[in-house]
């Protein structure tokens, strides 16, 4: 994003790019700049699939989790809730490519729970933005304990990243783990034990 609108006006007069065309243009300068032609046939609608592409793996940024998290059900339940097997997709903010993989998240309710769809959508509205792994985990953590304050919270999330496996170290199957433990999960072993033996079956190695 530039720094000021200012800026983004004088780019866009010193390239000359139509209002309403940002994305497009772009696009179209980029595959020239990689050494394309983007007139060929093949790919004249290229700048708008890659538009709404991009604008569909980023859509995480339009949405708050907080109305997701804003409904809740009381209970009397005081046993943990884990979902298990989220897939997620997200774009490293480092190349722009996609990682992606497996999600597990837990909590211990105090009173209150979420509907069980609650967690994978807002697995969904962080992981589309740009990420590093580390913070997309901890704000999936972070945004239950903060609206649903519960016990604890947990949440590990296993994947691949194409930016690892296409250059760089060129490492096809090494994937990535990374986890944060709130509450309950982080000051008690007995209870992140029982979460790590529930989604043991899912992770790797
Ligand atoms: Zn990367």
């Amino acid at each position: 994003m530039p720094s000021t609108d200012d800026e983004l006006r004088k780019l866009k007069q010193v390239l000359e790019i139509p209002a309403g065309k940002e994305w497009e243009s772009t696009v179209r300068l980029l595959l020239h700049l990689m050494g394309e032609n983007p007139s060929r046939e093949g790919l004249r609608r290229t700048p708008l699939r890659v538009k709404q592409a991009l604008q569909f793996f980023t859509s995480g940024y339009r949405q708050d989790p907080a109305k997701i998290l804003n409904r809740s059900f009381d209970v009397k339940q005081d046993e943990m809730v884990v979902v298990k097997d989220i897939d997620f997709f997200s774009l490293c903010e480092h190349h722009l490519l996609p990682f992606f993989g497996k999600c597990h998240v837990a909590y211990m309710p105090n009173q209150k729970i979420l509907g069980l769809s609650k967690i994978p959508r807002l697995v969904d509205v962080f992981s589309r933005r740009l990420q590093v792994q580390e913070r997309l985990t901890v704000q999936i953590a972070e945004a239950i304990n903060v609206h649903l304050k519960p016990l604890g919270v947990a949440c590990v999330m296993e994947a691949s990243h194409l930016c690892m496996m296409m250059r760089g170290v060129q490492k096809q199957n090494a994937k990535a783990v990374t986890s944060s433990m709130l509450g309950v999960f982080r000051s008690s072993e007995k209870t992140r034990a029982e979460f790590l033996t529930l989604i043991r079956s899912s992770l790797v190695g």
